[in-house]
């Protein structure tokens, strides 16, 4: 069976930059992609709060730098999902894709966090007909037409603002009287004028059929009131959860799934196995904390690697 140093599971800014780190430490690390590659930068748009790029860059971009230096570096990256694992003992096992095992000395879970749906009536039937959690993939379907972004944060802004710059009007639907969303991204939101915010709304039901959506029922917090709001497109912007399934068996993990770790630490409670990027990270989930989180990760790696 391989035997591999420096186990990575994941794509992302936390993924790649462990990668990085744990090559150029000659622990000659494999990344299994996930079966998104690149993770969550890919769905969005232009980012601009990543230094070192003074007029933004795309996430898409940005990721597959990251992908390209750490190939360039030495580590290798592999198409496939760690689909369940034996952490009980050293070397950890892990099976990619439900077939092949591999062995690892140490594991990186840089697994990310995925879009969350919300439990709604006509949500999961709609999904890829109308339905969709991912506004620069599907946007383009609904040029000229109009749609309905729900929740009120950083994502659910900067989705509003990609679809408006194609759709005819953008519905933000929000379930407070306000945002959660920073205040740079609520003013890109308030300075177009085919997005109109619903304060106070709560999403009810998906309405359409086989043709697809027409609409999404919304009730007035306030007054009760239903009513239908008519799109052809709903974009669910409300919040991840941490892709923390395969690993939770035996790591430590809180009430929402994420991983915990030591204080100020990726180190998991079992040693050898660290954690990096959205998949531990309850409070900033950024793409640079993310790619901060993965480099502690390979050092502590690295440093448990040369204590045994
Ligand atoms: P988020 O900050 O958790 O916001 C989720 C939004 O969805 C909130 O407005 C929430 O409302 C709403 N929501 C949750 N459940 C709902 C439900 N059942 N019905 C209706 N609305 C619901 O998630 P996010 O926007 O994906 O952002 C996650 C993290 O990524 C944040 O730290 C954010 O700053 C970061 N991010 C940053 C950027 C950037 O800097 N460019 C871009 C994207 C994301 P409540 O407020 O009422 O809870």
């Amino acid at each position: 069976m391989e035997r591999i140093k420096v186990l990575i599971a994941g794509s992302g800014p936390a993924g790649y930059t462990a990668a990085i780190y744990a090559a150029r430490a000659n622990q000659a690390p494999v990344i299994y992609s996930g079966m998104e590659l690149g993770g969550q930068l890919t769905t969005t748009t232009v980012v601009e709060n990543f230094p070192g790029f003074p007029e933004g860059i795309d996430g898409t971009v940005l990721v597959d730098n990251m992908r390209r230096q750490a190939e360039r570096v030495g580590a290798e990256i592999r198409t496939g999902t760690i689909t369940s694992c034996d952490l009980s003992s050293r070397p950890f096992k892990a099976t990619i894709d439900g077939n092949l095992t591999v062995e690892a000395d140490t594991l990186i879970i840089a697994t990310g966090a995925s879009a969350k749906y919300l439990g709604i009536p006509g949500e999961q039937e709609l999904r890829g007909s109308g339905v969709s959690a991912c506004a620069t993939c599907d946007g383009f379907f609904y040029r000229k037409q109009d749609v309905a972004v729900i929740g009120g944060g950083d994502t659910a802004c900067e989705e509003a603002v990609y679809l408006a710059g194609m759709c005819r009007k953008v519905y933000m639907i929000v379930r407070r009287d306000q945002m959660r969303a920073s205040k740079a991204m609520q003013q890109k939101v308030a300075s177009k004028e085919n997005i109109e915010v619903l304060w106070n709304s709560l999403p009810k039901e998906v309405v359409g059929d086989l043709k697809g959506v027409s609409g999404i029922k919304i009730e007035d917090k306030i007054s009760g009131d239903i009513r239908t709001v008519p799109v052809s497109g709903v974009f669910l912007a409300v919040g991840h959860h941490p892709n923390s399934e395969v690993f939770a068996p035996w790591v430590k993990t809180d009430k929402d799934g994420y991983i915990i770790t030591e204080p100020d630490s990726p180190r998991t409670n079992i040693p050898g196995v660290f954690a990096a990027g959205d998949v531990m990270d309850v409070h900033y989930k950024q793409a640079i904390t993310a790619a901060a989180s993965g480099c502690r990760a390979a050092i502590e790696a690295d440093r448990f690697l040369q204590g045994q």
